[in-house]
């Protein structure tokens, strides 16, 4: 448990991956506590611990990170390679306020991150980062390693149940097998970091129960919705009986904004894969404001309108539609069942029409998958509610990182790189803010 611990001397660390404050040498060695073992709190655990904090790690679920080996189930995808104005315009509308912490911590930093934990990075072919292991197991291990080494106590099992309201303390209670928590510790930290994650694949333990919890205290969080989901679709039962879980392959896929081109996937109940996520925020709008919403699918973007015309002119006496599709333009049979759905099985018959309905084929999306099947969420604590050092307002010493913050982004590296930055920054700013808080004991 976090405890007020003696003085002596904060050590001046300079990180390997350069981003740590140099804590100021003669201050006493404030307390941390840390909520949430995910990568963002695991990430504030290790900048406190290098400049000398005592932490503690509370996780509710029986061990750390297990959303972050969820993410590296499929390739864990840490960060991108584009140049960093690029990559910045990903968080949208959130740039502005994620700007100086993902600078400060960028994707090279990430990188070497990476590597001080004996994980080299690569870059893959679409400018996506991952480590050479591929997977999340090894370097969640050698974190946690890492961690212990430098003094940091990781308390699984330990359930935040928010603040107490006399007191203002931390609630914390341990999980006891089979039965119901605990009575809660109150824990008084000299700071506090919370990195509870958003609300989505909630048996990782990112629940999104801490909402109420930040209401009560009068923060105000943006509802959690999913990012980087499907969508629904009401597939007719013949459509879907052939096509599910198939890959449309190579479409351009357009919502209000830029088309995105990728791959995107048939289910049961509507379309998921990285094109539609790349466009979800668009759809999620529209969806929102209209009850449902058109998303232009090209199914054929290397071709232009008139290319594909002139190629369905040649159609041979007798041929079928589907012949036809498939021998002149290569539409494969989920394509064409996608032309035949969106028709209700009238497909034009001018070669024109056809080519105009190939190039912009619409799709009635009528909502979001649920929240828990997202891969992110978007929603979380305000910007307002936040210092520029991601101190809460109301709140002074507790400060916020991760996923639990109001940005999103697409898939591609920057869910974990603004995460990592948040949480770097988010310690940092505990660390300055503690100093200043305790000018006599320097
Ligand atoms: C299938 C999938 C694939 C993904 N792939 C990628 C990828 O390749 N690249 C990428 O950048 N991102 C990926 N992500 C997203 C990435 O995993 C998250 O953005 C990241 O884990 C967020 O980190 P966090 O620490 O903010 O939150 P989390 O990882 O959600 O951690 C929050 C932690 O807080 C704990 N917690 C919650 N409430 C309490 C409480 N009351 N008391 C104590 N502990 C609590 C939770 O149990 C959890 O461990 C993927 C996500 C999924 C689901």
């Amino acid at each position: 448990m976090v405890a007020r611990v003696p003085r002596s001397r904060l050590r001046a660390v300079n990180s390997e991956f350069g981003a740590v404050a140099t804590a100021a040498s003669g201050a006493a060695r404030p307390s941390a506590a840390v909520i949430g073992g995910g990568p963002g709190g695991l990430m504030a655990a290790e900048v406190l611990a290098r400049a000398g904090a005592s932490v503690t790690v509370y996780e509710h679920m029986p061990s750390m990170g297990r959303k972050f080996l969820i993410a590296g189930r499929g390739g864990l995808n840490i960060t991108h390679s584009e140049p960093l104005e690029q990559f910045m315009t990903r968080y949208g509308d959130k740039q502005n306020a994620l700007a100086q912490s993902v600078s400060a911590f960028p994707p090279e930093s990430v990188q070497a991150w990476c590597e001080s934990l004996s994980q080299k990075t690569f870059v893959g072919s679409s400018g996506r980062i991952f480590p050479l292991g591929f997977r999340a197991t090894e370097l969640l291990r050698s974190w946690l390693v890492d961690l212990e080494t430098l003094g940091v106590s990781l308390q699984t099992s330990h359930r935040w149940l928010g603040w107490d309201q006399a007191t203002g303390a931390l609630l914390v209670a341990a999980d006891e097998k089979n039965s119901d928590p605990i009575q809660p510790q109150q824990l008084f930290p000299d700071i506090t970091i919370m990195s509870l994650g958003g609300g989505s694949w909630q048996r990782t333990g990112s629940d999104g129960r801490w909402v109420p919890k930040f209401e009560e205290m009068g923060i105000n969080v943006h509802k959690l919705r999913p990012a980087n989901s499907g969508f629904l679709v009401d597939w007719t039962a013949e459509f879907i009986t052939k096509f599910e879980g198939m890959p449309v392959k190579n479409v351009s896929v357009q919502a209000r904004g830029n088309p995105v081109r990728g791959e995107m996937m048939i289910t049961a109940d509507g379309i998921e894969g990285g094109c539609v996520y790349a466009v979800g925020r668009e759809l999620r709008a529209a969806c929102d404001a209209q009850g449902n919403t058109v998303m232009l699918i090209d199914l054929r973007p290397d071709l232009r309108v008139e290319q594909v015309e002139q190629r369905l002119s040649t159609a041979k006496p007798k041929e079928s539609t589907s012949t036809l599709l498939r021998r002149t333009i290569g539409l494969p049979p989920v394509a064409i069942g996608l032309l035949r759905e969106a028709t209700k099985n009238v497909l034009p018959r001018q070669a024109f029409d056809m080519a105009v309905l190939i190039k912009s084929l619409p799709l009635q999306v009528v909502a979001t998958e649920e929240l828990d099947r997202a891969i992110s969420t978007a929603g979380g604590v305000a910007f307002e509610e936040l210092d520029d050092r991601f101190m809460l307002h109301r709140l002074p010493g507790v400060f916020v990182a991760g996923e639990m913050i109001d940005w999103e982004a697409p898939t591609g590296g920057y869910l974990l790189q603004a995460t990592l930055s948040t949480a770097v920054a988010a310690a940092n700013g505990a660390l300055s803010w503690w100093e200043e808080e305790h000018p006599t004991e320097m």
